[in-house]
C-alpha cells in the first residue's frame, strides 16, 4: 500500500471550460479540507457527492470557485481516497491549486500512477489496466470497442478460464508427485491429455484470430512505395483528404517516412509514405531506403505506385523486387495522361489505375484495400469480446501453448510427474503475465510509463 498522496491534472493542458485535478492517497481528503470551503451550511462532505465551494490559498485568498468531490476508499478508481477538484480550465488557476496541495505535502503523480495504484490495489488486472490506455489512445471505433471490451474483462475472463483448467491439470499431476515409482493411471493420463489438448485448441483459435484483432486495434499498416516522382505523396495526401506531406517536383525529397491514420470502410489504416526506393549513391537517401525495406517487411499491405504514363524502368522493377514477400497492390498513377503499354512482369499482381490529380479511380483503391483485409472473411464482424489484439498477450499465449505441447509430449513419453508439473507451472506463469500476477517489474514499468500523467 502506497502511503503518499499523489496529484495530477486529469484534463489536458491548455485552456478549457473546466479543468480537473485529481488526488489519490491517504491524505487526499485532509488536503482538500485545508483549502476548500463548501458553500452553504455543509458540515461534512459525503462520499461521491459534488459540492460547490471556494478554493482558498494558504493566506485565505480566493483562487477559484470550484466543485469538489471526495470518493472514499475502496469505492474509487484507485481504491484509495480520491478527491477531484473541478475548477476553471486555465493554466494559472490549475497551477495555483496544484501548488497549494504540493506545498501541503502531496506529490506530483508519475505517468500512469493512478492506474498503477488501481492495479496494485486489485481494482483492475493488468490486461484491464492496459485497456485504459488503449481506450484513451483509440483512433477508430473498432479500436475503441476492443479496448472497452478488454476493460470490462474480456481478456481476463478467457485467461482465468485457461488458468483454472491448467490448475486442475496441475492438481491431478501433483497428486502423483509423492508416488514417483507409480505410473499415472491410464484413465488419468487420458483425461490429462484430452484436457490439455482442449485448452491448446482454444488458444490456437485465439491465435488464429489475432491478426484481425490486431488490425482493428492498431490499424492495417499500408506502405506506399515506388520510385521518386510517381505520385506517392500525392496519393497519401489525397487519401487523407488533406495536405500534410510536402509534395514537390524534386525526386527523392521525402527522405524519411511519414505515417498517417485514417479509417476506410470501417478498417483503420496507418498509411506509411517512404523514401523512394531506387539505386542511389546519396547517403541520406540510402538510409531512408534501408528504413523503407524494414518497413516493407512489417507492413500488412504495400501500395506500389507506378507512373502509368511512362514505361516501367529498372527502378520500378527494383521497387517490385523489394516487396516480393509482401502483399502488393499495384497503383498505376497519372491516368489523366496517355497510358503506356503495361509490362508483363507486373501483370501477376492485382492492380488499380488512378489519377491523384483528377481523383479518378481512388474509390478503387479504397475498395481494393477493404477487400484485401475483409477478403479473409474475418475483419468485418469480429466478436470484440473474444478478441486478443495485444502483441504482449499473444506472446504469452504462444509460450503457454508451447508449455502445454511440451506437457503433452512428456506425458505421452511417460515422464515423471515432477517434470510434468514443471511444464504446467510454466504454462500458468505465462498466463499470469497477461493478467499481471507474474509479470516482471520491468515490463510493468514499461506498460505504465506509456500512460499520460494524470491517468
Ligand atoms: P513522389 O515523389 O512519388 O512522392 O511523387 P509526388 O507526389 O511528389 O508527385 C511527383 C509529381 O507528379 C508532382 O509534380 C505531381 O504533381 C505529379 N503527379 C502526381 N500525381 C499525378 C497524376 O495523377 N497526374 C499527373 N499528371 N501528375 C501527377
Amino acid at each position: 500500500m502506497e502511503t503518499d498522496t499523489i496529484i495530477a491534472s486529469a484534463t489536458p493542458p491548455g485552456e478549457g471550460g473546466i479543468g480537473i485535478l485529481r488526488l489519490s492517497g491517504l491524505n487526499a481528503e485532509k488536503f482538500l479540507q485545508l483549502f476548500f470551503q463548501p458553500a452553504g451550511s455543509v458540515s461534512a462532505l459525503e462520499s461521491h457527492r459534488l459540492y460547490l465551494g471556494s478554493f482558498l490559498d494558504q493566506q485565505g485568498l480566493l483562487v477559484d470557485e470550484v466543485m469538489a468531490v471526495v470518493m472514499r476508499a475502496p469505492r474509487s478508481y484507485t481504491r484509495e481516497d480520491v478527491v477531484e477538484i473541478h475548477c476553471h480550465g486555465g493554466t494559472v488557476v490549475m497551477r495555483r491549486i496544484m501548488d497549494q496541495f504540493i506545498d501541503a505535502g502531496a506529490r506530483m503523480a508519475r505517468p500512469g500512477e493512478f492506474t498503477l495504484r488501481a492495479f496494485l490495489n486489485g481494482r483492475l488486472d493488468l490486461s484491464e489496466a492496459e485497456a485504459v490506455i488503449d481506450l484513451i489512445r483509440a483512433r477508430s471505433d473498432s479500436a475503441g470497442r476492443i479496448a472497452a471490451a478488454q476493460l470490462k474483462g474480456s481478456v481476463s475472463r478467457t485467461v482465468h478460464e485457461f488458468q483454472s483448467q491448467v490448475a486442475d491439470l496441475l492438481a491431478l499431476v501433483e497428486a502423483h508427485v509423492d508416488f514417483p515409482e507409480e505410473d499415472i493411471e491410464f484413465a488419468d493420463q487420458q483425461r490429462l491429455l484430452s484436457e490439455a489438448a482442449s485448452v491448446n485448441a482454444h488458444i490456437q483459435d485465439i491465435l488464429n484470430n489475432f491478426d484481425s484483432g490486431r488490425i482493428l486495434r492498431e490499424g492495417l499498416s499500408v506502405l506506399i512505395l515506388g520510385k521518386p516522382n510517381v505520385g506517392k505523396s500525392s496519393l497519401l495526401n489525397i487519401l487523407l483528404g488533406e495536405s500534410r506531406a510536402i509534395v514537390t517536383d524534386i525526386p527523392g525529397t521525402t527522405r524519411d517516412t511519414i505515417e498517417e491514420c485514417l479509417v476506410l470502410g470501417g478498417v483503420p489504416l496507418r498509411l506509411i509514405d517512404t523514401a523512394g526506393v531506387r539505386d542511389t549513391e546519396d547517403l541520406v537517401e540510402l538510409e531512408g531506403v534501408a528504413r523503407a525495406k524494414n518497413k516493407i517487411e512489417s507492413a500488412d499491405l504495400v501500395l506500389l505506385v507506378i507512373d502509368g504514363s511512362r514505361p516501367v524502368d529498372d527502378n520500378d522493377l527494383l521497387a517490385l523486387e523489394s516487396c516480393r514477400q509482401s502483399r502488393v497492390l499495384l497503383v498505376y498513377n497519372k491516368a489523366d495522361l496517355p497510358a503506356t503499354v503495361p509490362d508483363v512482369r507486373f501483370s501477376p499482381f492485382p492492380s488499380v489505375t488512378v489519377s491523384t490529380r483528377t481523383g479518378e479511380g481512388l474509390d478503387l483503391i479504397k475498395t481494393a484495400i477493404v477487400d484485401l483485409v475483409c477478403g479473409d472473411g474475418r475483419s468485418g464482424d469480429v466478436q470484440m469480446d473474444s478478441v486478443f489484439s495485444d502483441r504482449r498477450h499473444r506472446e504469452a499465449l504462444v509460450r503457454c501453448s508451447e508449455s502445454l505441447d511440451h506437457f503433452i509430449a512428456a506425458l505421452s513419453a511417460g515422464n515423471s510427474p515432477e517434470f510434468l508439473a514443471l511444464d504446467l507451472r510454466e504454462a500458468l506463469h505465462a498466463l499470469g503475465e497477461i493478467t499481471g500476477e507474474t509479470t516482471p517489474d520491468d515490463i510493468l514499468d514499461r506498460i505504465f510509463t506509456r500512460f499520460c500523467i494524470g491517468k
